[in-house]
């Protein structure tokens, strides 16, 4: 078998794997980057960047069917799917080029094929050889079904209901986090008539549950039709729909029923058990710096058990280069990971629940300021209503920063920063927030907490 020699050798090209090259070549380590698709991964082709174009169009839809209101006259005419893909697609292939490009540049090795790992640690690639002394597992993640319910026809995970050329008339989601809701929203906006089926009591249930509340509500505004606590018991495809029934003997028809009941760990098939990687339920088992079982073996991103962000899988890649190269990063908390969903309304969050912040510290510990957005000057502007939800430790730091609104996902990175720097809202109040912006309903919120609330009552 042909060898060659690296310093670090990386499995699977999305968020976490280039990342960690990236970072890696640039502290002067030769590094092979092994891809059986596309680099860039799941995020670039088949999640945040296609999905966001496509939320990004269905906000032009609203914005042209509200223009009126506005004293603009402009008609909604339908969508062109044809032009919609094209959008699409021109902007993936434009950030695939470049992080090829990129990659190349910094004298990266991507050595196309499916990698698997033996148990002395090399990584095989057909009848090539990768040997490195650190290699970083970095193969994502796959969409997941539930037991009874086949993919296949008109039953669809994230990548068919990418694929497809029509927008469905009528279509059922399975699963009311973060990627049901926002195909949900877009499909919405683009046309279709919508029934969301959660088995849980509430929309986005990771969330803190004012941000479910404030959805929902929306949603239902928005025509959405809401099944929360609602079980699926089976799903057929026929030639011109799907048939999803539910709990209790009702049966929904639609065009297509979307499977969005979350991701597992691509871990399978990798020689990792061979090769002595630890894995609990799938997922691989890591320290905070993310070694895991196996001296020298690393993973990162949603191999990882954690939030599958694509933000997340960046840091975890920069994270293992500096670890690896012998500098001392801090390691981020998962809660401390921003989490943006890119709906409309949109949600944001970072840090810790109401509910996970009394249980940690006790209720009495425990401060809250919710500010409602029909008080900021911007989101009466743009139309939006919403929260600023902001949790402190009473004498303590802030530590939730929750967000419901249009455009509220560019705002999470003030809270990010609060949360992440242990901020007390008595040092970061007297920082001043533009007028008229919504980043002001969070100044509002900091002040309320301070104990001087301005606008807020
Ligand atoms: C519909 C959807 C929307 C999303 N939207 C967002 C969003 O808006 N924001 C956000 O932060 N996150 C979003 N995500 C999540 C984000 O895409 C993931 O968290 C991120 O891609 C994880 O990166 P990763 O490197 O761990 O894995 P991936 O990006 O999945 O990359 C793994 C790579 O490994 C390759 N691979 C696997 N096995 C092998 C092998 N044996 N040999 C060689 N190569 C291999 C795969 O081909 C793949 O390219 C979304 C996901 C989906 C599905």
């Amino acid at each position: 078998m042909p060898e060659h020699s690296f310093d670090i050798v990386v499995l699977g090209g999305g968020s976490g794997g280039y990342a960690a090259a990236l970072r890696a070549a640039e502290l002067g380590r030769t590094v092979a980057l092994i891809e059986k698709d596309k680099l860039g991964g799941t995020c670039l082709h088949r999640g945040c960047i296609p999905t966001k174009a496509l939320l990004h169009a269905a906000e032009v839809a609203d914005t042209v069917r509200d223009a009126q209101k506005h004293g603009v006259r402009a008609q909604f005419d339908g969508v062109d799917t044809e032009a919609l893909k094209t959008y699409r697609e021109t902007i993936v292939a434009k950030k695939h080029r470049g992080l090829e490009g990129l990659v190349a540049r910094r004298g990266i090795t991507v050595v196309e094929g499916e990698g698997v790992l033996r148990a002395d640690r090399t990584v095989a690639v057909g009848d090539d050889l990768y040997r490195a002394p650190d290699v970083v597992l970095a193969t994502g993640s796959y969409s997941r079904t539930l037991p009874g319910i086949d993919i296949g026809g008109r039953i669809l995970t994230s990548e068919g209901a990418l694929a497809l050329d029509e927008i469905p008339s009528r279509v059922v989601i399975l699963g009311g986090g973060v990627i049901g809701v926002e195909f949900a929203s877009l499909w919405r906006s683009l046309g279709a008539e919508v029934t969301i089926v959660e088995a849980l009591p509430r929309l986005v249930p990771t969330e803190d549950a004012a941000l479910s509340k404030a959805l929902e509500r929306a949603y239902r505004k928005r025509g959405i039709a809401l099944r929360t606590g609602v079980r699926l018991s089976g799903a057929r495809s026929t030639e011109s729909g799907v048939e999803v029934d539910l709990e209790g003997d009702e049966t929904i028809h639609a065009d297509y029923l979307l499977v969005a009941v979350g991701r597992g760990p691509a871990s399978d098939g990798l020689g990792l058990d061979e090769a002595g990687v630890r894995r609990e339920s799938g997922f691989v088992a890591t320290d905070e710096h993310l070694r895991t079982s196996a001296p020298g073996v690393w993973a990162v991103g949603d191999l990882v058990r954690g939030p599958q962000l694509a933000h997340r899988g960046f840091q975890h890649g920069i994270h293992v280069a500096e670890t690896i190269a012998g500098l001392a990063p801090i390691a981020v908390p998962d809660a401390h990971i921003p989490r943006v969903t890119y709906s409309s309304p949109e949600l944001a969050s970072v840090g810790l629940s109401q509910v996970d912040a009394e249980e940690t510290f006790g209720a009495d510990a425990v401060a809250v300021v919710e500010y409602n957005l029909a008080g900021n000057g911007k989101s009466e502007i743009i139309g939006t209503g919403g929260i600023v939800k902001v949790i402190r430790r009473v004498d303590g730091p802030i530590l939730g920063v929750h967000l419901a609104g249009d455009r509220v996902g560019e705002l999470i990175t003030e809270g990010q920063l609060a949360v992440g720097w242990d901020a007390h809202p008595e040092d970061i109040a007297p920082l001043v927030h533009a007028h008229p912006t919504q980043s002001e309903a969070l100044g509002e919120a900091f002040l309320a907490l301070a104990g001087k609330p301005l606008h807020a009552v």
